[in-house]
């Protein structure tokens, strides 16, 4: 697909995003979480271009929380958004020491790393004052997190296009939700964004059961497509009475 033709349809399903989930309202400061990844960029990109579009005003400002990973770089992303203009600043926490240190053995590497950096996104929005946090999380990571909470979890649960998290203050929102990983992925090779490694120390070992649940719906799409979007779908259309609830209070 062409650049152009791609761009505006992922510009399409971000803006009718927004506007279903009421994601972003007039005078709000949205905080981007710039991890360096291709998900990331997108969105940050996106919401840009969608910002100087927009009926509402708001506010854009990116931060790159650095984990502590040795290998981790920030330069690249804090040379591109000065050349683009975008207001960026990084951030430095010690989520690598306290992982190392206080990770119970045979728990989950990524599930701590991910609450810490949540935890930190958190105190930076308080901190600075931001109303919503914009996370790149898009279509196929719904609907794996859906796959992954029924198959281990025994739950039927995905990530929410808006969350008003735990603290009652922060806002976490999902733009790309609609936008499946396929254009998101060919975007960022087009645009050339300087997709920078986390550098940790399990980065491609650890989430096993996530790329396995990647490979299965990769295959089921091939076979029957249009699978992924009807999960999508299904994740707006639950039909109450037809789950196993139970009628005790
Ligand atoms: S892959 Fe690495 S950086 Fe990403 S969540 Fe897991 S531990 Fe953290």
């Amino acid at each position: 697909m062409r650049i152009d033709l791609l761009e505006k349809k992922i510009l399409r399903k971000t803006g009718q995003a927004i506007a279903e989930f009421g994601m972003i309202e007039d005078g709000d400061r949205v905080l981007v979480a710039l991890s360096g990844g291709k998900d990331s960029w997108t969105l940050l990109h996106c919401l840009e271009i969608l910002r100087r579009r927009a009926p509402v005003a708001f506010e854009l400002d990116a931060v790159t929380v650095h984990p502590g990973f040795p290998g981790f770089r920030t330069e690249p992303l804090e040379d591109y958004c000065a050349a683009r203009g975008y207001r960026h600043f990084v951030e430095r926490s010690q989520i690598y020491e306290i992982v190392e240190a206080k990770r119970h053995p045979g728990t989950s590497y990524c599930a701590f790393c991910s609450r810490l950096r949540r935890g930190v996104l958190y105190g930076i929005a308080r901190r600075e004052g931001f109303t919503k946090i914009a996370l790149g999380h898009h279509a196929d990571d719904l609907i794996e997190t859906l796959l992954l909470s029924q198959f281990y979890t025994g739950e039927i649960k995905s990530m929410p296009p808006v969350l008003r998290a735990e603290d009652g203050q922060n806002v976490v929102i999902r733009p790309l939700c609609r936008v499946f990983e396929e254009d998101i992925r060919a975007y960022a090779t087009v645009m050339g964004f300087p997709v920078v490694c986390c550098g940790c120390p399990v980065c491609g070992v650890e989430d096993q059961k996530r790329k396995q649940v990647k490979a299965l719906l990769r295959q089921l799409e091939t076979e029957h497509p249009g699978i992924k979007a009807s999960m999508l779908s299904s994740l707006g259309r639950v039909r109450q009475g037809y789950l196993m609830e139970s009628a005790a209070p």
